[in-house]
């Protein structure tokens, strides 16, 4: 890094101890300095500096009783990085590894993400250390009203538009948006993720995991001639992303053999049964290691990494952070997988996306191909704004349409900017671009 170098610098100056938002920024910077070659005006008026640096950040005690009476203190956060282009937008993620490095690398990310889609969405992300496994109903909904009775005053449908993320589905943001209607006294979109009986879209569950098909579908097809049809498949995570993923593969042809969850992953050669997962997983809330007790044919192997010595042409790490390591990414080129798609946001190391390109396999990186899901999150506001809903397959030709034109465009970017099929660079810059237009031409706000 030549031109961005200190941009790097003053990161991780401002931010110690934040490791996961400095690999974020760096892997963006690294590719925006053509950008910043080409656009001098973008430097002087310190569109670089000001892109690293959240417009809000907001820390808050999230109290709340628990079932056996005792008072538990959580955190919660809410950054609002980037208004540029659209009101703040971006999930919440409730898992008890939230602190402030996470939440930043995320609403980092879901600028670009977000500026990808084509619609008007800034970026945003919040949460908190909360942890929803093993609490009951009642726990869950007394944590997400207090999460919901200080976020109310930083929100609103033309503020920040908060959505799911790891932790938070559609039980959490019901009870979030009950509480925010309790005290606005307004029925109003400032949530997405909604049941279908009060302003949720159809296809909104399915957008992140269908999205990331749509998206790898077009890109193996234009760069190698390949697609889903007849290919094995390993998905990690077994949560909205997963199952989702997993059903259109299906749909498209493929075989999934392998999902996962935080303590392990199961393997059926014969192609994992959806039902049972959806059964374990999204209605009893329950460990994939039950899965074995259906299907007795399919084993059962603790801890995660092991997943990525599956032998299999596509993968789509659906799970967390940093899931792929350099060593896993090399068994995956090893046993002849041809493409990777990430329906997680950053689950593969900076080595491993090297070990990725230098293959020369088809990589989807996080913020183009699992943009599906925001993307449908911007069709619900724009319901919600109409009071109108279209139908499950109006929802999905749109979100069709706009993971193949996130494809075209991160990959017109890529090849305009001489990084040939790397998407990872692509994607940066087209989603880049269009916010520093957007920055460039309000100036420096204050
Ligand atoms: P869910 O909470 O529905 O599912 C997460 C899955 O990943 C679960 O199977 C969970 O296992 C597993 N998991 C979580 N943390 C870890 C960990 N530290 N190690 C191993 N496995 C883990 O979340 P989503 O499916 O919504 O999100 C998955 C990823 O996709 C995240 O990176 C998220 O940011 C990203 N994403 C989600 C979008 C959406 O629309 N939902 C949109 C764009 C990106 P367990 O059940 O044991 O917790």
């Amino acid at each position: 890094m030549k031109l961005l170098a200190s941009v790097m610098e003053q990161v991780i100056k401002r931010n110690p101890n934040e490791p996961e938002f400095h690999q974020a920024v760096r892997e963006v910077l690294e590719s925006l300095e053509p950008v910043a070659e080409k656009h001098p005006e973008w430097m002087a008026a310190g569109i670089f500096d000001r892109i690293v640096e959240p417009e809000r950040q907001i820390i808050f005690r999230v109290p709340w009783v628990d079932d056996s009476g005792k008072v538990q203190v959580n955190r919660g956060f809410r950054f609002q990085f980037n208004s540029a282009i659209g009101p703040y937008k971006g999930g919440i993620r409730l898992h008890p590894s939230v602190y402030s490095g996470i939440i930043k690398f995320l609403g980092f990310e879901q600028i670009l993400k977000n500026s990808l889609t084509g619609l008007p969405m800034g970026g945003a992300k919040g949460g908190s250390d909360f942890d929803p496994k093993g609490k009951s109903d009642n726990e869950v909904m007394r944590f997400c009203q207090s999460f919901m009775f200080e976020l109310a005053r930083h929100i609103g449908p033309d503020t920040d538009v908060p959505a799911g993320d790891i932790g938070t589905g559609g039980r959490e943001i019901g009870y979030m948006f009950g509480m925010y209607k309790k005290l606005r006294n307004e029925f109003t979109g400032v949530l997405t993720g909604k049941g279908l009986t009060w302003g949720g879209s159809l296809a909104r569950t399915e957008a992140t995991g269908y999205g990331l098909c749509y998206f790898m579908d077009e890109a193996m097809q234009t760069i190698k001639g390949k697609s889903f049809k007849g290919a094995t498949v390993v998905i990690s995570g077994s949560g909205n992303v997963a199952i989702y993923a997993a059903e259109k593969v299906f749909q498209l042809g493929g075989k999934v053999v392998a999902l996962s969850d935080s303590n392990g992953y199961i393997y059926d050669p014969d192609g994992i049964k959806l039902p049972t997962i959806q059964q374990i997983k999204e209605v009893e809330r329950k460990r994939i290691s039950e899965y074995i007790k259906y299907h007795p044919k399919a084993t059962y192997t603790e801890g995660c990494s092991g997943i990525w010595s599956i032998k299999c042409d596509i993968a789509l790490p659906s799970a967390t952070q940093n899931e792929i390591d350099e060593a896993s990414a090399k068994k995956l080129v090893a046993n002849g997988c041809f493409a990777v798609g990430e329906g997680a946001n950053m689950p593969s190391t900076p080595e491993a996306i090297e070990v990725f390109l230098k293959a020369g396999v088809v990589f989807g990186p996080a913020k183009a191909a699992n943009a599906g899901g925001v993307a449908t999150s911007g069709l619900e506001m724009c319901q919600n704004s109409m009071r109108y809903s279209w139908t499950f397959e109006e929802v999905d030709a749109k979100l069709k349409d706009i993971m193949i034109n996130i494809f075209k465009n991160s990959s017109a970017a890529a090849k305009a900017y001489g990084f040939g099929n790397n998407l990872v660079a692509g994607a940066n810059i087209a989603g880049f671009e269009k916010v520093a237009s957007a920055m460039f031409a309000q100036g420096i706000t204050y």
